[in-house]
Formats: C-alpha cells, structure tokens, sequence
C-alpha cells in the first residue's frame, strides 16, 4: 500500500519538530500539521517566553544592588507592555525560525487543525492524508480544579499577554510555573501571593531546596500561604477579584494565576476512530518505542505525561525518528539523571536523587552542603544565600545527587550533570580544581559532611 507520507507528525512543538526534522534528514516523506503557533508550548507560552520575563524581573535586584557598586539611578520605571511587546517580537522571529527549518529540512508543513481519521489517516482542514507512520505530539493544557468562579482566573497561557501588569496577584500552585510566575510578578512589582495547598511547595524537590527557596522568597517579600486553597473566585462590581479560602478566610486580588498542572492536549483530535489507548491519568499510554495501542501510530512529549520537559520531548523525537527510519542508529532515551532547573529568582538546579529519595532506595548517605553569599552581593544589601547540596553514596562514593538555590543555578548544573552521567565520585569532585572565583567552585570544595 502507498502512503501520501511516511511520517506524518501531529502537533510542531518541541518533540514533534525534532521529529519531523531529523525522520526527513534520514530520507523520510514528512507531513507536519500545526494549529496553533510553531515552536508549541516552549517557544511561545512556555520556557523561552518565561526566561525572558524572568530576565525582566531581575532587573529589579540589579538595579537594587548596583548602589553598593557606586550606581545611581534617578526615576527608574517598568514598563509591561513594552516587555510584553518586546517579547511578542522575540517569539515571532523564532516562530520564522521554526518554519524555515522545517521547510529547509523538505518537511510539508500544513497549518490547520489535524484530526485522526484512522490508523493511517489524518485530516488537516478538510483535506485528507494517508501516512504509514503517524506520530501525535500535542503537547499538554495548562489544567484548573473545577471550583466556581474558575472563569475569572487565568493560567500562564495568558500571563504572558496580559495588557498591564496586575497590582495584586495570587498565584495558586506549588510546581515549577507557580514558583517561577511568583518570582516574576513581584520582581516586576506585583504584590504576590502564592498558595500551596500542602505544607511546603515543590513536592519531589529536594527537602533543603525546598526550604531554603522558601526562605529566600519569603525575604524578598513574596507572601507564601502553605496549606492554602481556594475554593471559590468572586468578582467584584470594580473588577476586584475575591478570592476564598477552604479555612474561610478572603483575600483579594487583580489577578488569580492558577498553575495547578497541565493535561494531555487532545481535544477534537479524532481519538474515536483509531484504538489508542490512555493511561489512568489521560495521557496516551505508549511501549518503550513510542508505539501507542495502535500499531502505525506513536506519540512523545508532553502528551505521554512522562517527563514534561523540553529537552526530553526533543530526546524523544530524535529517539523515535532513528527507531522508525534508522533502527541501525536507535538508541533508547536514557531517562535517569535528567538535569533540570527552576527558574525562580534565585533559582533552583538539580540532578539525581534528593536525600529523601536517596535514602528511601536504601543508600546510605553522606550529605555535604555550603551555604553562603554571593560575593557579588558582599557590596551591597541583599542578604541573600546559595545553596548547594551534594548527596553521596557513603559506600561506593558515587555523587547521588546535586542540588542548588543560587544565581545561574541551571547553568551550572548542567556541567555537574555531565559528571553525574560519567559516574563521578565524591573523590573525583575533591581531585577537580575550581574556578576561582566563582560559586561553582563551592561543588569541588565540599570538605566535611553534614549529616550521615
Ligand atoms: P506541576 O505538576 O509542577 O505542579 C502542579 C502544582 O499544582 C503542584 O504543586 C500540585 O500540588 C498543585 N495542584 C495540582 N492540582 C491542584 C488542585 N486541584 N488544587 C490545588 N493545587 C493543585 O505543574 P506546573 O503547572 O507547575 O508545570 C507543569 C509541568 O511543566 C512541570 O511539571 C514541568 O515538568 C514543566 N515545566 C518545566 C519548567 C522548567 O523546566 N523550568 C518550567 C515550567 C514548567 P501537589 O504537590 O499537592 O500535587
């Protein structure tokens, strides 16, 4: 049987793109079809537009501590909407950029809504096309708990167009886009409120992390709530939102920002007429090679619910175009030790295993941490302190996990991530010399631990 496509991939974000990308490089006939924006969530409500407002809201410290370096700044002001416009601008040449590498790379690129119409049929806008291969990766949607006046509240897919910045925000979640939006509404200015139903937020995070993030937010004036959840959202006759509390408390506020999770997007995308199978929380279940319940069609990403992460989406569209057109090349996404960051201000870096998570596998462990200030903020008024935190296997030596709260905490985990695949030790930490001086330097000379 003859296919209109080899490939044809539903959704260009992040894994779908690199899918696509790398299945036509390998000779493949290749259909993509895109609905919403290309680039998908990261490029357009996600990581890259996020990065560049936290840029945004440091400025505010910068500014801030320049003083002790002998700066003085008469009437210094924020603009939202220019940030807003400027970044609109930013995403819409990378959107360019995604278009022409798909494009140069001999992809078909069709912009309309994709619907499956079989096991090797997909219909994009009324037209129709066979493929042998069909690969969903449409990513997820940011989810709210059904409470009433849920309507007045909005979720990132807004924030990053809203027309003025709001006076008083409450941002309800404890994940990675809770943190980071409470981080940046009140570095850019916004009295900020955020609300964790539990007992301390970034469940899954190492304990001292966790602590130590919560420490310093609560320094620079972010008002936390821990065990705090809204049951219901009122508007007030001047657009005031009222938000109440399960212990019945009210607080109001111009903005509600919900960054409860996100679900699997596969709204309206013709699941009913191929048997492909969800997993108990939705999303689409799939074998170790992408392969869904349905033989011909696959799927990665956030979609699989399996690690929402950009870089692994990207992992996985490689992995699966090689499984499909270069199985000689395949190589199976290694997903342990998975580097990652939190962009709250100070940020978070992290691989490996917490201590928590470190002893419940049955490690015994030998913990050493520094805490300290920056050097860049010795000149000024900032008290704020780094973190970082090295859990090690008190047998064989062998670094567990890495964790850090500090300025460019993400850069510098990535390098330590490397050392952490290579299986490096403790020794091979203390053998490596530092940089000097820099933060990073502190990983190299963690001496005595804190805790057995
Ligand atoms: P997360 O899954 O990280 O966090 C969701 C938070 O919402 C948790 O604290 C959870 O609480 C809470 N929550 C869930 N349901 C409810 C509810 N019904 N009522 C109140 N609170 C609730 O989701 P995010 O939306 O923050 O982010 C989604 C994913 O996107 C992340 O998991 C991450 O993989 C990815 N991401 C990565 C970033 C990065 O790499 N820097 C940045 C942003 C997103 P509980 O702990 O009790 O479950």
């Amino acid at each position: 049987m003859s296919f209109d496509f080899d490939l044809f991939v539903i959704g260009a974000g992040s894994g779908g793109v690199r899918a696509a990308r790398f299945a036509a490089g390998f000779g493949a006939k290749v259909g993509i079809a895109e609905s919403r924006y290309l680039g998908g969530t990261c490029v357009n409500v996600g990581c890259v537009p996020k990065k560049l407002l936290v840029y945004g809201a440091h400025f505010h410290e910068d500014f801030e501590q320049s003083a002790g370096f002998g700066w003085t700044y008469e009437d210094v002001k924020f603009d939202w909407p220019t940030l807003i416009s400027n970044k609109n601008r930013e995403i819409h040449r990378l959107n360019g950029i995604y278009r022409n590498l798909l494009v140069n790379s001999g992809v078909t690129l069709l912009e309309g809504h994709a619907q499956l119409r079989g096991a090797h049929a997909v219909e994009v806008d009324g037209q129709r096309f066979t493929a042998k291969h069909i690969l969903i990766a449409t990513g997820g949607w940011p989810q709210l708990p059904d409470i009433p006046g849920k309507e007045h509240a909005i979720t990132s897919n807004e924030a990053f167009f809203l027309d003025q910045l709001p006076r008083r925000v409450l941002v309800v979640g404890g994940g990675y886009i809770s943190v980071e939006f409470a981080s940046i509404f009140h570095g850019l200015g916004a009295e900020t409120t955020l609300l964790y139903r539990r007992e301390l937020f970034l469940r899954g995070f190492d304990r001292s992390v966790r602590e130590h993030l919560r420490g310093e937010l609560s320094r620079k004036g972010v008002n936390l709530q821990f065990n705090a959840d809204i049951a219901r959202i009122d508007k007030q006759a001047d657009g005031t939102l009222s938000a109440t509390l399960r212990d019945g408390r009210a607080l109001e506020a111009d903005c509600v920002f919900y960054a409860t999770g996100r679900r699997p997007m596969l709204d309206n995308l013709g699941l009913e007429s191929v048997s492909v199978e969800l997993d108990e929380r939705g999303f689409i279940k799939v074998d170790e090679t992408y392969r869904t319940s349905e033989q011909s069609i696959h799927a990665i990403g956030d979609v699989i619910g399996r690690v929402q992460l950009t870089p692994v989406a990207l992992a996985e569209g490689m992995a699966l175009a090689r499984h499909l057109f270069r199985p000689d090349e395949y190589r199976p996404v290694d997903y342990r030790l998975i580097p990652t960051a939190v962009f709250s201000l100070p940020n978070i870096g992290t691989v490996g295993l917490s201590e928590d998570e470190a002893r419940s596998a049955g490690h015994r462990v030998k913990i050493f941490e520094s805490r300290f200030r920056p050097m860049k903020l010795t000149l000024t008024e900032s008290q704020e302190r780094t973190l970082m935190k090295l859990v090690v296997d008190a047998d064989s030596d062998k670094v567990l996990g890495c964790h850090m709260v500090g300025p460019d905490a993400g850069e510098i985990l990535q390098g330590i991530a490397v050392a952490l695949k290579a299986g490096a030790t403790k020794q091979v930490f203390d053998e490596t010399i530092g940089i000097h001086p820099t933060a990073a330097e502190e990983f190299v000379t963690l001496r005595t631990p804190v805790g057995a």
